[in-house]
């Protein structure tokens, strides 16, 4: 009996124990503010004045809400895919999309928002007798970003076209008169290659970029080009040996041209293309029209000669690929190399070779030296650009980085 009212006592002293303890912390936390953190949605300060916290009294024996004005909600307008949310490390963040998907994550966060709508970005931190939430949405309307390098190009120049802010693995047509590279499409973004021909007629053009099914209209002014007329003689052995003889037009078609025909979705470029010889002179530009043994109809320049002393050396103009390597009756020793994307370089006339058609090239590599094999008049490196069956300035090249 006695035992028995010992083991009531404790009890009902540990019951108002227990009881006067959580009447204690009750009364420290409603007469506390809540702990109110600052975060950043891209660079701006959320800075809340109102937030609800959650207390949990004994370990979780008592928890209560203690709400402070939850009406406000801040919200914001974005119109970037990827998005970031800096909050302290031990912060769980949950984010509901507009389609209802949830997503939960700890700490900081890169958020991508790629469906257009509201989100509700939740953050709960757990403080240390208490859980904050804050709360705040997020109005997304996405709109691709499109950039091209030059609405008004002359004749042989090459366009850059690039796109940023838009969904991984988007649709995205080119509409217009001209056949561009392939669109190299990287996260969020994508790239491709426009090019203008010597041949394309200077006049105003429609360029329409569609992007999962939304249409961008573009006017390309195309500019005429001043080129050179140059008026020179070849030896007629020659002409009947080379560019008279259909055994050597034939070779080069059957050789060289199917290699234009092909284009890889991948850049094996890095940079800057950089001039393949030299200190040379430039003895015949991109496009030059070129009245040959008096020849009625000039036949136009495909790319650019550089005169130096035959043996200097060539360098590949960038990384990537031989797709050709040897010696045609009309070219001399010849080298295609294949940059990605349909983009490649071709070096003609060289004196030896120091590459092999399935080579890897890197950028500034010795691929041979300057020569006067094929069809050639002296000591010089005939340099082209094409992207796919294009011919282009390849000044232009200079600048694609
Ligand atoms: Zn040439």
């Amino acid at each position: 009996m006695k035992f028995i009212t010992k083991v009531g006592i404790v009890l009902v002293a540990l019951a108002l124990a227990t009881g006067t303890y959580a009447y204690y912390e009750y009364n420290q936390i409603i007469k506390s503010e809540p702990s109110i953190q600052v975060f950043t949605f891209n660079d701006q300060a959320i800075e809340y004045k109102t937030a609800t916290v959650e207390y949990s009294v004994l370990g979780g024996l008592i928890p209560f809400d203690h709400k402070y004005n939850q009406d406000e909600v801040l919200t914001f307008n974005t119109d970037q895919i990827v998005n970031n949310l800096l909050v302290n490390p031990e912060t769980n963040v949950k984010v509901t999309t507009p389609s209802q998907k949830v997503i939960v994550s700890r700490g900081s966060q890169t958020l991508v928002f790629d469906e257009d709508g509201k989100y509700k970005v939740e953050i709960d931190e757990k403080l240390d007798w208490s859980i904050a939430h804050y709360e705040f949405f997020v109005d997304v309307n996405n709109l691709p970003n499109i950039t091209i390098s030059n609405l008004t190009p002359y004749q042989g120049e090459v366009l850059i076209i690039d796109i940023s802010n838009i969904k991984q693995n988007s649709t995205i047509e080119v509409q217009n008169q001209f056949s561009p590279s392939v669109i190299l499409q990287q996260t969020y973004t994508a790239r491709f290659y426009l090019p203008m021909e010597f041949k394309t007629e200077a006049k105003s053009y429609p360029l329409t970029i569609t992007i999962n099914n939304k249409t961008y209209v573009y006017t390309l002014d195309v500019k005429a080009y001043d080129f050179n007329k140059q008026y020179f003689s070849i030896d007629a052995t020659i002409i009947k040996n080379t560019t008279g003889n259909p055994v050597a037009i034939n070779e080069f078609r059957a050789t060289i041209h199917p290699l234009y025909a092909t284009a890889e979705p991948v850049e094996y470029w890095q940079g800057n293309f950089i001039v393949p010889v030299i200190n040379a002179r430039i003895s015949s530009n991109f496009g030059d029209m070129r009245f040959i043994n008096g020849a009625k109809t000039p036949s136009r320049h495909s790319g650019i000669d550089y005169a130096i002393s035959c043996g200097t050396d060539v360098s590949a103009s960038n990384s990537g690929k031989v797709d050709y390597a040897g010696f045609l009756i009309l070219t001399g020793n010849t080298v295609v190399i294949d940059h990605g994307l349909g983009l490649k370089t071709t070096y003609l006339h060289m004196k030896d070779l120091t590459v092999k058609t399935g080579d890897k090239v890197n950028k500034g590599q010795l691929i041979g030296h300057v020569g006067t094999t094929g069809v050639s008049t002296g000591c010089h490196l005939h340099f082209q650009a094409m992207i796919k069956t294009q011919q282009f300035n390849p000044n232009s090249l200079y600048h694609i980085e």
